[in-house]
C-alpha cells in the first residue's frame, strides 16, 4: 500500500527517521523515543503518523503512557474507526473458520497478527474471553462497537473481560475488575481434539487456559508411550492428552488450584480413559525434578511446560540458565527412546537461543538428542512475519538415546 498524502483531520504525530525505517521494514510499532512531536494528542487517539518532512505513513493508535507509542492500524488513511474494527472483527472470525480443527475453544482476536493492536479475544464454547491492552481498544467507542459486534458474529452466552492490572498500570487507565459484559453465564466445559475441559472465565491463568498449545498437545500425544511425567501440568492439558497413550501420567504443579481443576478434568474425560493411572503433585518442578533425578525415577516421556522464565530482554541469560536446568534434568530421567517435549512461551528467548540450549543440555547430560518436531504456537494465534514479536511460543519435540 503506498503511503498517502495528510487526508484526514486526525490529530498527527511525526516520527523520527529511525522510526520511520521500522515501519518500512513491515514492523508496526513506533517506540516512544522515535516520536518527535505528539502536543496535546489526548491518550488512546486514532492519529494519523507522519515523518519528519510531514509525508503520511498511515494511520495509528497512540497511547501517551506505554513505550510502544504507535500501532500503525493502516498504510492509508481511516476515515470510518468502527467500520474498520466491524471489518477486521469479521476477517479474524473467518479466518479461524478455514484454519481452526477439532475445537470449540480458540483465540478469535490475536491483537497485531489480527490488524487489531490492543486486542485480544478467546473462545471457551459459548463463551468469549476478551483483554483490552491499550488506551485506544479501552475507549468507549470500540468497547461500543466490538461487542455488538463479536455477538452478532459469534452469538455467545456470554462475553467477559479478564483484566490485567499491570497493563492498566502500564497505560495509565484507570483499575477496573474483571467481569461479565455481556449475559450471566461464567462458566461453561470446553473441548480440544476431543478431550473434555472445565472453563471458568473469572478463574484461572491467562484467559483460561493455554490455547496456543493446542496443536501441541495433539502431536504430542502421538509419540508419547509408557510413564510420562507432564512438568508445569496447569490444568492438565498435557497430561490428559499423553493418557490415551501412557500406562501412568504424572501432573506437577505448583498450583493447588489448577491441579484441583486438572483432576475434575481427568473424571469428566473418564470413559477416554478406562483404567488410566493419572496422579497430580502439588511442588515446586524444580526441586521436585531434583530430587527425582537424584532418587533415579525414570520416565519414557517428559513434557516441560515452564511460565515465561525472560519477560525482558535482560532476563535472557538467566532464562537459558533456568531453561538448562530443567532440560538437562529432564533428559538424566527419560531412558533411551523417550521423548522430550520442551516447551518456551518467552518472546525474548529465540528459536535458535532455544535448540542451542537444548543442544548443551544433550551434551552435558550425554544424551543424544534428534529432533522430531520443531513447532510453534496454534495456528489461530498467527504470526506476522515482519513483527516477531507475535511468534513467542517454541515447542521441540525429541528423542533421546
Ligand atoms: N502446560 C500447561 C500450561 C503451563 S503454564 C498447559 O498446557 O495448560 C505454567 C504453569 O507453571 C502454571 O500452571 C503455574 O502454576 C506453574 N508453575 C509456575 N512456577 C512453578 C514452579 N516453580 N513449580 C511448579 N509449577 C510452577
Amino acid at each position: 500500500m503506498p503511503p498517502t498524502a495528510k487526508s484526514s483531520d486526525l490529530p498527527t504525530v511525526k516520527i523520527s527517521p529511525r522510526g520511520a525505517a521500522r515501519l518500512k521494514s513491515g514492523h508496526v510499532w513506533v517506540y516512544r523515543s522515535d516520536i518527535t512531536s505528539a502536543d496535546a494528542i489526548p491518550p488512546g487517539s486514532v492519529v494519523e503518523v507522519s515523518d519528519q518532512r510531514g509525508k503520511s505513513l498511515g494511520t495509528a493508535l497512540y497511547s501517551s503512557s506505554s513505550q510502544i507509542a504507535i500501532r500503525m492500524l493502516s498504510h492509508d488513511s481511516v476515515p470510518d474507526f468502527p467500520a474498520l474494527l466491524r471489518q477486521r472483527i469479521a476477517n479474524a472470525i473467518a479466518y479461524r473458520k478455514s484454519i481452526v480443527r477439532d475445537t470449540d475453544a480458540y483465540r478469535l482476536i490475536f491483537s497485531e497478527a489480527d490488524f487489531l493492536p490492543g486486542l485480544i479475544v478467546d473462545r471457551y464454547n459459548d463463551i468469549l474471553s476478551l483483554q483490552i491492552l491499550t488506551q485506544a481498544m479501552d475507549a468507549n467507542l470500540v468497547r461500543e462497537t466490538v461487542i455488538p459486534e463479536l455477538t452478532e458474529q459469534t452469538h455467545p452466552a456470554a462475553i467477559v473481560e479478564r483484566v490485567d492490572p499491570r497493563v492498566r498500570e502500564l497505560e495509565a487507565l484507570p483499575p477496573r475488575p474483571s467481569s461479565l459484559l455481556q449475559g450471566t453465564k461464567s462458566s461453561t466445559t470446553f473441548k480440544m481434539n476431543g478431550i473434555q475441559f472445565q472453563f471458568d472465565a473469572l478463574e484461572g491463568q491467562k484467559t483460561g487456559a493455554f490455547l496456543d498449545q493446542r496443536e501441541n498437545y495433539a502431536a504430542a500425544a502421538q509419540y508419547a508411550h509408557g510413564d510420562a511425567l507432564d512438568v508445569f501440568c496447569y490444568q492438565g492439558a498435557f497430561a490428559l492428552h499423553l493418557a490415551p497413550k501412557c500406562s501412568l501420567v504424572t501432573g506437577v504443579d505448583s498450583s493447588r488450584a489448577a491441579l484441583e481443576v486438572a483432576d475434575q478434568n481427568a473424571a469428566a474425560n473418564q470413559q477416554l480413559l478406562p483404567g488410566k493411572e493419572i496422579e497430580w503433585i502439588e511442588a515446586n518442578a524444580f526441586d521436585l525434578l531434583k530430587d527425582y533425578a537424584h532418587s533415579g525415577h525414570c520416565y519414557d516421556t517428559i513434557v516441560l511446560d515452564p511460565p515465561a522464565f525472560a519477560k525482558t530482554k535482560r532476563d535472557l541469560d538467566s532464562a537459558l540458565r533456568g531453561y538448562k536446568e530443567l532440560n538437562l534434568r529432564a533428559l538424566k530421567m527419560l531412558r533411551s527412546g523417550g521423548i522430550l517435549v520442551t516447551c518456551s512461551c518467552s518472546y525474548h528467548v529465540g528459536q535458535s537461543d532455544f535448540l542451542e540450549m537444548l543442544g548443551s543440555a544433550g551434551l552435558d547430560s550425554h544424551r543424544t538428542l534428534r529432533l522430531v518436531e520443531v513447532r510453534g504456537q496454534a495456528k489461530d494465534h498467527p504470526v506476522l512475519l515482519n513483527v516477531p514479536e507475535t511468534a513467542y511460543l517454541k515447542c521441540v519435540i525429541a528423542t533421546v538415546t
